[in-house]
């Protein structure tokens, strides 16, 4: 087999298929399917990956791969599929589907180091080549005549590990080590010179005698109850020494986890976990939802599913929202289960993710915790697949590839034939309905595992606040449980639901507001650095001083952002201490961590923040929760807003009173009538759902009908609008008759980054070929959008519609 079959890295639809390349010689024994490769196209050399092998190609000349970058295969040939499946699915390259699947490490060239991994020695040549060394430029291999083949032996049997050399922003971590600085019979001649008084020097000297090896200085110092000093003396005598050592990059392996057992299930987990473990055991698949109140224990149901599938010899993915990946959650898998769990977020470097994707790859991992994408681990033998808050939007990719992890996690199932578990207190439509239907198995915990009933909601209506004449963003009864709350030295959890209710810039005479002049969208003030910013461009002016529409000086910042609730808190309640939490305060890597755990230290009285807050956190003493602004997203053009309000609702009431002390929750709203509202004070998650199945029932929206969103957007207006209209014919010739296409009208932000946008919408019950439809569409408009001033985004099944 000498040809290979690539799939290069140009994403663009005529080249949506694979090109066919020579295998130099030495390469022949080595290369496989997954496989990354460089390979020479037209006049550059680009990246692509090996998807088949062939004896023959069709076509005459073929060009060489220039270079084989892996020397194990980077995808299975289960991910390769997947891919195939995900480009199918949403409508975008496969390539970008390949590449969603790898750590950005693996997306780009770097520099390649090989590491001796092995006391053993090594073949003769390898031993020549690494010349005493532990580590050697991967360059001086491929500059030797060494065959790959026996470096990707040496590698496949662990005696060698290649590693990346990312530059990374992270400095990476150190740690001081102590050591002798003399040989043994030297260290006993200084400790029979050393005064009788000096008994900590005596003791780390007698303890290098017996023990002449580096120890770390933090433990040393420990041991013995002494300080630095004792160290600094003994290395300014020269008999010890001390280095700093890099500390492989594991972000979780320094904290202590405390072991955890499996707990007794209660009656109501052991009937939902029974044909969950029923499944594993069978190697069959099925799709079921664990629904459950927040501490109703289906952590718990988790864990111990995972213990059989781990007991099987057989892998598991957890996901969980980026957002609720806090110590706290990474803490109860890594205390079940130690060492097997890698963990993936968003806030671990480039190097981090990838040192945790390789533990997947190598098979040191048995469970993997990670947000989206994690979904796609390279495990070989999947025994189970969590989803956890699978109503959580953030299993929706809003980038090429636009996939949902829970369509993925179905299909990844069906190949491993293993159970797939959706877990949500607040589960989404689309997924309670399929549940009614039987087509997924229903599992109910009803019961809080602690016997107590979830806080009491009170709603207050914040129009009759300012009819007494309360102009203040807190009510009375608000201000007044706060107090309380202060005085008995509990805790206060507030949440202002802040999105699409930011502080913008308002001229007081005209009704003047300051707009990007890039997106037609408001401009957002920060207070800290006194200047205007536009969210979706980064475009920033300073705070203008008078209107530039009429120059009046009354032009003032309006909303509620989380520093204007923290003034004003301030003010009101001075003794208390405020921890804020938003984007602006969370940036820094870490930075999400260290506040919540001062709040759990206690150090401040109020967590105040945006939705980050609502989800996962688990503070025994906090009783009361507040919510500012519930109505907020209400308003939104989409037609989930309900379903939010309610979910986000129900999610923030649960972060009260789940200890021995019991909660309250005071919700603050401008509509206390309405369903999601009310129905989420009384945690009637039945009630809210056949309220709004009727509704999108009535307006033919999921889960009645799916949809499919187009939008283009061009820097023309007229152009933007014209391809529009010409997709929106198009699509009316060939779908069926039941199926309804809206169109072409602006997006609710008709402008970002001076690009015109329009959009259609495909609302269908039944359209098997609706996706080679669109992609023919597509088609159509390559050569425009190949010059790059046309972009057509399709999204299948789109969760925000903007
Ligand atoms: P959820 O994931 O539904 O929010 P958890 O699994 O976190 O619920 O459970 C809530 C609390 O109840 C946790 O402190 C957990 O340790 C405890 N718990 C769960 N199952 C049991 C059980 N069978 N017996 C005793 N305590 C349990
Ligand atoms: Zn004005
Ligand atoms: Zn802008």
């Amino acid at each position: 087999m000498k040809i290979a079959n690539v799939i290069v890295d140009v994403p663009a639809s005529s080249i949506n298929q694979t090109f066919d390349y020579l295998i130099p010689d030495k390469y022949l024994d080595i290369l496989q399917i997954g496989m990354r490769v460089t390979v020479p196209f037209g006049p550059r050399k680009i990246m692509g990956f090996v998807v088949g092998k062939a004896a023959q190609s069709e076509f005459k000349k073929l060009r060489e791969i220039d270079q084989v970058l892996d020397l194990t295969p980077v995808l299975t040939t289960e991910l390769l599929n997947l891919g195939k499946w995900v480009a199918k699915n949403t409508v975008s390259f496969y390539i970008t589907a390949l590449q969603a699947m790898l750590p950005q490490v693996l997306k780009a060239q770097y520099k390649k180091e090989l590491v001796r991994d092995t006391e053993e020695q090594l073949s003769e040549e390898l031993e020549h080549l690494f010349a005493g060394r532990d580590v050697i430029g991967y360059e001086e291999f491929e500059g030797s005549t060494i065959s790959y083949y026996q470096l990707q032996k040496a590698v496949q049997d662990g005696d060698i590990v290649i590693k990346y050399l990312v530059h990374s922003k992270i400095t990476k971590k150190y740690v001081t080590m102590v050591q002798p600085a003399k040989e043994p019979h030297l260290m006993e001649e200084a400790f029979q010179d050393l005064s009788k008084q000096a008994v900590k020097q005596r003791e780390l000297l007698a303890y290098f005698i017996e023990k002449p090896e580096p120890v770390e200085k933090k433990l040393l110092l420990k041991k013995y109850q002494t300080t630095s000093s004792t160290i600094k003396t003994l290395v300014d005598k020269a008999l010890l020494e001390t280095n700093q050592v890099e500390v492989y990059r594991d972000p979780h392996e320094k904290q202590q986890f405390s072991k955890t057992t499996a707990l007794d299930l209660t009656e109501e987990q052991e009937r939902a976990i029974a044909p969950m473990k029923e499944k594993i055991a069978n190697n069959e698949h099925e799709v079921f939802l664990l629904h459950g109140v927040t501490g109703s224990g289906k952590t718990e149901v988790y864990l111990q599913a995972i213990q059989d599938v781990i007991h099987k010899g057989q892998e598991a993915i957890v996901l969980v929202p980026e957002i609720a990946l806090t110590p706290q959650m990474v803490n109860r898998f890594k205390g079940r289960f130690g060492s097997k769990v890698a963990v993936m977020h968003s806030a671990l470097s480039a190097g981090e993710k990838y040192d945790e994707w390789r533990r997947i790859h190598q098979k040191e991992v048995k469970v993997v915790v990670g947000a989206r994408s994690a979904i796609f681990a390279p495990f070989e033998n999947i025994g189970i697949i969590i989803i956890d808050e699978e109503h959580e939007g953030t299993y929706k990719q809003e980038d090429q590839p636009r996939y949902h992890a829970r369509d993925v996690a179905i299909e990844r199932g069906k190949t491993h034939q293993c159970p797939v578990v959706l877990g949500s207190a607040t589960p989404t439509l689309e997924t309670f309905a399929r549940a009614e239907k039987g087509v997924y198995q229903l599992a109910t915990l009803s019961k809080r595992t602690n016997e107590k009933d979830m806080p009491k909601v009170d709603i207050v209506d914040m129009r009759a606040e300012l009819h007494a004449g309360n102009r203040t963003m807190f009510s009375r009864v608000l201000m007044e449980k706060m107090e309380q709350c202060l005085e008995k030295g509990e805790q206060i959890v507030l949440l202002l639901n802040r999105r699409g209710y930011s502080t913008f810039v308002m001229c007081r005479d005209c009704g003047h507001v300051k707009e990007c002049p890039h997106c037609d969208i408001a401009l957002t003030y920060h207070k800290n650095t006194n200047h205007l910013k536009c969210h979706y461009c980064s475009y920033e002016e300073p705070m203008p001083t008078v209107c530039p529409e009429c120059e009046s000086d009354l032009i003032r910042y309006f909303g509620t952002g989380t520093q204007r609730v923290e003034e004003a808190l301030t003010k009101l309640l001075p003794e208390a201490g405020i921890i804020r939490m938003d984007v602006d305060t969370t940036r820094r890597k870490g930075s999400h961590e260290k506040l919540l755990r001062k709040f759990a230290n206690k150090e401040a009285s109020i967590l105040l923040g945006t939705q980050m807050i609502a989800k996962g956190l688990d503070f025994e003493n906090v009783t009361l929760v507040g919510v500012l602004t519930a109505d907020s997203m209400l308003h939104l053009p989409d037609f989930r807003s309900s379903e939010k309000t309610f979910q986000l609702l129900t999610q923030v009431s649960g972060r009260a009173g789940r200890h021995e002390l019991s909660g309250e929750v005071i919700v603050q709203t401008y509509t206390p009538d309405h369903y999601s509202i009310e129905l989420a004070s009384q945690y009637d998650f039945e009630g809210f759902y056949k309220k709004e199945m009727a509704t999108r029932r009535t307006f033919q929206y999921p889960p009645y009908f799916f949809l499919a969103l187009i939008t283009v957007s061009h820097p023309n207006k007229v152009s933007a609008a014209q391809t529009t209209s010409h997709i929106v014919k198009d699509l009316l010739h060939n779908v069926r008759t039941n199926t309804v296409v809206l169109g072409p009208s602006p997006s609710p932000i008709p402008r970002i980054k001076d690009r015109y946008r329009y959009q259609c919408m495909i609302k269908y019950k039944n359209e098997p070929h609706l996706r080679e439809i669109i992609s023919s569409i597509m088609d159509h408009f390559k050569e425009e959008t190949q010059k790059g001033e046309l972009l057509i985004t399709v999204d299948m099944q789109p969760h925000h519609l903007m």
